[in-house]
């Protein structure tokens, strides 16, 4: 069928039920299920329903929605380079055989739904990802890389990344006994008080990781008691360390993770909009929150905490990871305008990497909103601002987007675009082509192949789209 597919067409996403995403209708993907996954999906009130995964990824497999025993994967091997493009298939990115799986899609594209902390974790880099796939592919199933981003769809979204900034653990270290306990290495202790490096660091978090279980649960319930007893000041004062603690410990009770995170890692706060990208090795653990993740083919991942001690490679972690010690704007990704966009109504989110861009695009009615509420919000009509509360701003489009009236264009990317609906409806078409318009509620997702030029319309109000694509 490879060549009457249209240039745009629906897709039937992939869910997945980690233990760690939020509940029933309090979750997102939950939430996205009918429009996502089927018209006829059953919610459970007990299911976590964590993840909702859109690519080829064998994990979790994205098929056509007209056709659902059609995966997009096998509709692909069919003709590489109708839908990836021949940018991807004949290997012209700057890194020379950078693609092995030329029959995939370059990236997965996620909505994450997050009620408690995940696995305390980092994605190995290329040649450790090889060497780990060599030799246990039933484990690592890629020998890919996994650098990923996160960018919060709501505000308030909490997670654990990188370390803190070395003068911040010595400060734990002394003024929390319970934690050199767990540590239980004087000498790493000291090496590092005395000359804090990236090598030092290593040695006592790897002590840390490496502690016995009943050592562990020990400090963690005298540290619990100490915070019960004397509040803040039990962790040097930190009040967001305490709770942490505490919030830890309720989810994964004497893991060695509510050592670990608190005092160890940066706390990071985004809100809607708001975005961190996060490379090879990093270590890494998002606490709440919903979130759009993309990252690039792979489903590897190196445990340390927070998962069961048969399910942790902490030796492997602790020598694959790069010990950045930075505050957390080290890792924050800025949103730019993006450059194939023809009414400037969509930004991007562009790590540095060749697989993919994160897009978002924000559409309204506004000559419609204009007459609605002309007299209610004169800021609105003067500022072109999409919408009260949004944190995509133009200042300097207002005309093009009321006479473009809730309508984007986004010019031909050299590679695969995949995109959902998140708010509203659209009705999204090849331009100039001769298909029919693909209408998308919420929760509706669709793909584009390479060099099309598409355009989405929003259906009434207001209409919010997320894509992944492999733009350059
Ligand atoms: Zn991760």
């Amino acid at each position: 069928m490879s060549t009457e597919t249209p240039a745009v067409f629906r897709l039937k996403a992939s869910m997945q039920t980690y233990e760690w995403g939020k509940k029933g209708s309090s979750s997102l993907v939950s939430q996205l299920a009918r429009g996502a996954v089927r018209e006829d999906f059953e919610l459970e009130e007990e299911t976590s329903y964590a993840e909702l995964w859109m690519g080829t990824h064998q994990n979790g497999p994205a098929h056509l929605w007209s056709e659902p025993e059609t995966s997009l994967a096998g509709l692909i091997t069919s003709s590489p380079q109708s839908y990836l493009g021949a940018k991807l298939t004949t290997g012209q990115f700057n890194e020379p055989g950078k693609f092995p799986h030329s029959t995939q899609v370059p990236f997965i594209f996620k909505i994450l739904s997050i009620a408690k902390a995940l696995p305390l974790q980092a994605h190995p880099d290329k040649a450790l990802a090889e060497d780990l796939h060599a030799k246990d592919s039933l484990q690592f199933v890629d020998d890919n890389h996994k650098p990923e981003i996160a960018v919060a769809l709501k505000d308030g979204f909490r997670g654990f990344v990188g370390f803190k900034e070395m003068d911040n653990i010595v400060e734990s270290l002394q003024s929390v006994p319970e934690l050199a306990e767990a540590i239980d290495n004087e000498d790493a202790i000291r090496r590092f008080l005395q000359e804090k490096s990236k090598e030092s660091l290593k040695d006592v978090f790897s002590a840390l990781l490496s502690a016995k279980e009943d050592l562990v649960k020990r400090c963690v319930g005298r540290l619990i008691e100490r915070i019960d007893r004397q509040g803040a000041n039990a962790v040097g004062g930190d009040e967001s360390a305490s709770t942490l603690v505490r919030t830890l410990n309720d989810q994964y009770p004497s893991d060695v993770g509510v050592l670990a995170a608190p005092f160890f890692m940066n706390l990071v706060t985004l809100n809607r909009g708001e975005a961190i990208y996060i490379g090879a090795d990093e270590v890494h653990a998002y606490l709440e929150g919903d979130i759009i993740e993309c990252m690039a083919v792979s489903d590897n991942v190196l445990n340390a905490a927070f998962v069961p001690p048969d399910s942790r490679n902490t030796s492997t972690f602790v020598n694959s990871l790069t010990y950045t010690s930075r505050p957390p704007s080290h890792w924050s990704l800025p949103q730019t305008p993006y450059k194939l966009s023809r009414t400037g109504q969509t930004t991007a989110y562009d790590p540095p990497l060749e697989e993919f861009t994160v897009l978002h695009t924000q559409l309204s009615q506004s000559r419609a909103n204009f007459t609605a509420s002309a007299t209610k919000d004169a800021s609105m009509s003067t500022t072109g601002i999409v919408s009260k509360g949004d944190f995509l701003t133009l200042d300097q489009g207002a005309q093009t987007v009321k006479d473009w009236n809730g309508k984007e264009v986004l010019r031909g990317a050299a590679g695969p675009t995949i995109g959902i609906v998140t708010r509203g409806m659209v009705e999204c078409r090849e331009e100039g082509g001769d298909f029919a318009t693909v209408p998308l509620g919420f929760g509706g997702v669709v793909f584009v192949k390479p060099g099309t030029e598409v355009s989405v319309q929003a259906v009434q109000g207001e209409a919010e789209m997320w894509w992944a694509t492999c733009a350059e």
